[in-house]
């Protein structure tokens, strides 16, 4: 067998023992089963893994994964997961969770692909178009982080404007989308994106958020990195007496 394909088993056995030993009915209890309250649709990207980066464990996430995190109406694939998570599993959440340093997204913005995966990444280049002046104006690294979180705010209007969300508000059941970026280089998940739990409100919160992302300069996307590193060293004693107290959700990947 293939030296990878070797390697991955047995890292599965030791994972799966490991699992049995904190819980001898884990696996049984899980195969009853899946009762996930959110869906995240996120990138394909192998540096993105949703469980891991918001400490979940399995049972706990319905996932979809594409290029760039893209949630298009004409996509069956993403939208059976959306109809088979809103109405058979009912989530209470939806995230669409961009990252920074997205291959998917600098294609897009750089029209450097070609043949099939160049028609999907259309839709960043669009995005790139509808807004380049407020891009053109940041340096190369803060005009992808930009278009990162326009693309994200993108697909929570795509997706709180599908008939399967629409439908869900409609007869009243509770759901919130949220969008989110992942900055890969500090591993923090930021929160400011668009979120809603209606239709006015989405219109409402789409329409704020991007008037403030147009308002972005170089400095206050600079101004952000420091911020969160000061909020680190802050949260960093309280993570300390958190990690005395309960299981690294690390031990399970
Ligand atoms: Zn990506």
């Amino acid at each position: 067998m293939d030296k990878k394909v070797s390697e991955m088993i047995r890292n599965n056995q030791r994972w799966a023992r490991k699992r049995l030993k904190y819980n001898p009915t884990y696996f049984t209890d899980m195969a009853e089963q899946q009762t996930p309250d959110t869906l995240w649709i996120g990138c394909s990207d192998s540096r993105v893994p949703a469980e891991t980066l918001t400490g979940n464990h399995p049972g706990q996430l319905f996932v979809h994964r594409n290029i760039a995190n893209m949630v298009i109406h004409t996509d069956l694939n993403c939208m059976s997961v959306v109809q088979y998570a809103v109405e058979a599993l009912k989530v209470k959440d939806i995230v669409v969770c961009g990252h920074s340093n997205c291959g998917g997204i600098k294609a897009g913005a750089e029209n450097t692909t070609r043949g099939l995966i160049s028609n999907w990444l259309m839709h960043v280049q669009d995005l790139y178009t509808r807004h380049q002046t407020l891009l053109n104006s940041l340096t190369p690294k803060h005009r992808l982080e930009v278009l990162t979180r326009l693309n994200v705010a993108e697909q929570i209007w795509n997706l709180g404007r599908s008939s399967i969300v629409q439908d869900a508000w409609a007869r009243g059941q509770e759901l919130t989308i949220s969008g989110l970026v992942y900055n890969i280089e500090d591993g923090h998940l930021l929160e400011e994106g668009v979120e809603a739990s209606s239709a006015e409100e989405l219109e409402l919160n789409y329409r704020n958020y991007i008037a403030r992302l147009l308002t972005l300069t170089d400095q206050d996307l600079d101004q952000e990195i420091v911020d969160r590193a000061n909020k680190d060293k802050q949260a960093n004693d309280e993570d300390d007496q958190e990690a005395n107290q309960t299981t690294n959700y690390l031990d399970y990947y």
